[in-house]
């Protein structure tokens, strides 16, 4: 098979990023844009205009890195869905104008099938059971019959998203500040603990973990009590759905990946059920465009290449609506 290249294209949420992968699964680029609020979350509007100031400079760098010259491409990817409609259109505009100027086919990559699959890919993992979390995301998610089905996920907010929040409002910070401070808590405070099924709820979590500092308990208490009740939630749905999927491996991916004492957990539950744990390194943990372009090469051997007509962008875009055709290929 003749070897392809492709230049992905990601811009959901707070990182604009380029990177170009190859069908033999090298990653010749990686550059991430990331834009840092002054304070509090992200506010869309701001971040896409943080991403056009950058993005002429990281078309240049990715080219300039890679070595690869932009008619050697051989598809152009983007993310496509689910993050921010202003952020999304920044991506999409330069994948389209690229797609158009080159002549090349346009690759509609799914945000969170993406995060997947450079796990897979830098992992080396044949089928795992995937616990996806991030500042956006939270879900549990397995291959079956053509796509990744979800098993569980957030009823409200993301597991990443209760504990970036809380550290803000806090004043240390989001993540990795509560898991910091958390290593110094001594006392543990009981907290709504809200599982059903392999489906978690964070909101009121992280109200009474506001509630509790704000009735003066130790900072550092605070932090312990909440990581370890967030941890515990998603190693107990992880734990139902590796039960029930019965698959051998398990992948965390996301920025949440980074988490060492999530991955502690996880890991003695796995052990009991004999699976091996496999985490994304902290470079593609976050979001990142090597993983865009790499779900573009599997893309475009899969044949999914759209029109430009039809690339609008898809802010709910959830992982079980986009087909996974190239699992079925052995790739
Ligand atoms: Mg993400």
């Amino acid at each position: 098979m003749r070897e392809v290249k492709v230049l992905g294209i990601e811009s959901t949420a707070h990182t604009l990023g380029f990177g170009i992968a190859t069908s033999r699964g090298e990653i010749l680029a990686n550059i991430n844009y990331t834009y840092r609020p002054r304070e509090g979350g992200i506010h869309p509007r701001e971040a896409a205009q943080h991403h056009s100031r950058v993005a002429s400079e990281g078309v240049e760098r990715v080219f300039r890195e890679s070595g690869v010259r932009p008619g050697e491409l051989d598809g152009i990817a983007f993310s496509i869905g689910p993050g921010m409609g202003p952020c999304l259109r920044v991506g999409a505009t330069i994948a389209r104008a690229l797609a158009i100027r080159l002549g090349k086919p346009l690759l509609p990559v799914n945000h969170g099938v993406a995060h997947i699959e450079i796990g897979r890919l830098v992992l080396g993992c044949r089928d795992p059971v995937v616990l996806y979390v991030a500042g956006g995301n939270t879900l549990i998610a397995a291959y079956r019959d053509g796509r990744y089905r979800i098993f569980g996920e957030t009823l409200d907010i993301a597991a990443g998203n209760c504990l970036d929040v809380f550290g803000i409002r806090a004043g240390i910070g989001p993540m990795p500040a509560p898991e910091v401070r958390a290593r110094e808590g001594e006392r543990f405070h009981p907290l709504p603990y809200k599982v059903k099924g392999m489906d978690a709820s964070f909101s009121g979590l992280l109200t009474a973990a506001l509630n509790l500092l704000s009735e003066g308990a130790r900072l550092e208490d605070v932090c312990l009590s909440l990581t370890e009740t967030v941890y515990s939630m998603l190693t107990e749905t992880l734990e139902r759905a590796l039960a029930f999927t019965e698959k051998s491996e398990v992948m965390l991916v996301g920025g949440l990946a980074r988490s060492r004492r999530l991955r502690e957990m996880v890991e003695a539950m796995a052990e009991l059920h004999g699976a091996t744990v496999h985490v994304v390194p902290s470079e593609y943990a976050g979001d990142n465009g090597a993983m865009i372009a790499w779900t573009g090469v599997l893309q475009l051997l899969a044949g999914q290449e759209i029109p430009v007509e039809e690339s609008r962008i898809r802010p709910r875009y959830r992982i079980d609506e986009a087909p996974a055709p190239w699992r079925e290929r052995g790739l």
